[in-house]
């Protein structure tokens, strides 16, 4: 499985930045990253109903919790069809070690009702078909799903060039300059997409999730081991 980019988390801290220093370069960052974590090709991720699935049970949760509770609703119901039909409670149920399972059972149950709805199924193949941005139109038209859920199905699963701003690559994007301090999460997603051409959209997202998690941390970035310290503006050494 590709390394997933789903997670949530508490606001970062941003490092000051440095007087005169100026944004990095999507493109250094790229080769920086790709130097350090290696070269990435894209796997693929769960089929296109999983991952919608999967990615608004993670909405708001550890992708940890979120993919097991995606097991215990796979093995409580064999298709989606019986999850659209199945009672919000037992949804409920089936979700609660994922959290918020309140809110995500009507969610899911409705975004699949959703898509049957105007697709006469719970087949969304055709948006492989489709222009990247009305593949994106068409999903976030749906209730429950937002640029990050549309993006990360369109990429994982389906392998278009869609950029997922999750809150570490938010972070580190801004750290970087690579946008600016005052663009909004939803902002960035068209940003960042634009910043590199369409088939470095998988690399660029997971090095920068990957760089988040385990070098800019929100708290404490330890920018003294980064290997974009010369081109951060933001950098502390
Ligand atoms: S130097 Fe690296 S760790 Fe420090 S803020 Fe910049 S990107 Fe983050």
């Amino acid at each position: 499985m590709p390394e997933r980019q789903r997670s949530q988390g508490a606001a970062a801290k941003t490092p000051t930045k440095r007087r005169g220093r100026r944004a990095a370069r999507p493109a250094e960052v790229l080769e920086l990253l790709r130097g350090e974590q290696g070269p990435l090709v894209w796997r693929g991720g769960y089929e296109p109903g999983d991952e919608l699935g999967v990615t608004i049970l993670s909405q708001h949760t550890s992708d940890l919790n979120a993919e097991r509770s995606y097991a215990v609703l796979k093995r409580a119901y064999a298709t989606w069809d019986a999850v659209a039909d199945a009672p919000l409670e037992e949804i409920e149920a089936a979700i609660r070690g994922s959290g918020l399972a309140r809110q995500k059972a009507p969610r899911i149950r409705e975004t699949l009702r959703k898509i049957r709805e105007l697709r006469g199924a719970l087949d969304i193949e055709f948006l492989r078909d489709l222009p990247l941005d009305e593949a994106k139109g068409w999903l976030t038209a749906l209730p429950g799903v937002g640029p990050k859920t549309a993006a990360v199905l369109l990429c994982f699963a389906m392998g278009m060039p869609a950029m997922a701003v999750d809150t570490h690559v938010y972070r580190v994007a801004r750290r970087l300059g690579l946008i600016g301090p005052k663009v909004s999460v939803e902002k960035a997603h068209a940003l960042l997409e634009q910043a590199v051409a369409p088939e470095e959209v998988y690399s660029f997202h997971v090095y920068l999730i990957t760089h988040g998690r385990r070098v800019c941390q929100a708290r404490r970035p330890r920018c003294e081991a980064c290997v974009l310290n010369r081109v951060c503006p933001s950098s502390l050494v």
